[in-house]
């Protein structure tokens, strides 16, 4: 599958404290986004991922998933997931035949709430899960990892065989423009490990497809070789802009140092440039072949 990601705007009824949404992206129009739809080349990119901002707080949210369903496209929707807590919604969503629906979750009810900013976000959320697997929809969870959240990992992992999502992606904190002071936020790999490591044995024995992601293979060891690779090439569409996320553009965020030419991993991505300016190289130890 490859897929062109549509921003439909920035406005989200969370506030995250990591949010990557540029708030100076005015919101589109349902005719601008048809017209992009209209142009997006299905034997290039079949499947039209949607994200924002939130993208289900639209007014026309339904009536765009359904353009895209009409034309062909698989649909794939990115969330904080709270307007799912509304059964007649999500029915109404899903049965247009959703592919996957990628839901942000950070954390056990008060730290998630406290990085959503949002009060009562988390019940919200893990309601609009069980809503979406009641009518078996895939439900993928991306946990993004950070200096608040770190500590309750292996419980927040425990939750997940009970909600029967599908997926769970474990994120490094990406640095972008917005967060002023990256290392108020992030953790050091190494800090991170040992708790990872017991969060994937946790889920072991369980269905729930487990995924990292800006976490070099060589902080997990040779068991995880595959844990970092590039993201397959992607068209993003923003208000009267376009552009490609591919290893070119990913590049412009990443490193590699002299520890990495001595690397028999070449599928590597990289280090997040940020991470190395404040945790330094240390960490980074070339896999031997
Ligand atoms: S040494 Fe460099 S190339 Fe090798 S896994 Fe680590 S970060 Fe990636």
């Amino acid at each position: 599958m490859k897929h062109a990601e549509i921003k439909l705007g920035s406005r989200c009824n969370n506030n995250c404290i990591f949010c990557t949404a540029n708030n100076k992206i005015n919101e589109m129009s349902t005719n601008e986004i048809k017209n992009i739809i209209k142009g997006i080349d299905k034997k290039q990119h079949d499947t039209i991922t949607l994200t924002g901002g939130e993208p289900t707080i639209r007014k026309d949210f339904y009536q765009i998933c359904k353009h895209i369903k009409e034309k062909g496209f698989n649909l794939i929707i990115q969330t904080n997931g709270r307007m799912f807590s509304y059964p007649k919604f999500t029915k109404k969503i899903t049965k247009l035949g959703i592919t996957k629906i990628c839901v942000s979750l950070h954390g056990l009810k008060k730290t998630h709430d406290n990085i959503s900013k949002v009060n009562g976000s988390f019940q919200q959320t893990i309601n609009g899960i069980k809503n979406l697997k009641k009518l078996n929809v895939f439900v993928s969870i991306n946990f993004v990892i950070n200096k608040y959240n770190l500590n309750e990992m292996q419980d927040f992992t425990k939750i997940l065989p009970s909600l029967n999502v599908d997926k769970i992606q474990y994120s490094w904190l990406e640095p972008n423009d917005k967060i002023k002071e990256y290392s108020k936020n992030a953790v050091k790999f190494s800090d991170v490990t040992k708790n990872l490591f017991m969060c994937l044995e946790l889920l072991k024995n369980t269905k729930i497809k487990t995924f990292m992601v800006g976490i070099p293979p060589c902080i997990l060891g040779e068991k995880y070789e595959r844990c970092n690779l590039s993201p397959p090439d992607m068209l993003i569409y923003l208000k009267e802009q376009r552009y490609s996320y591919n290893k070119n553009t990913r590049n412009e965020k990443l490193v590699k140092i002299d520890e990495c030419k001595k690397c028999s991993n070449t599928l590597c991505e990289g280090i997040y440039k940020k991470y190395i300016e404040t945790f330094g190289k240390t960490e980074f130890k070339s896999i031997k072949k």
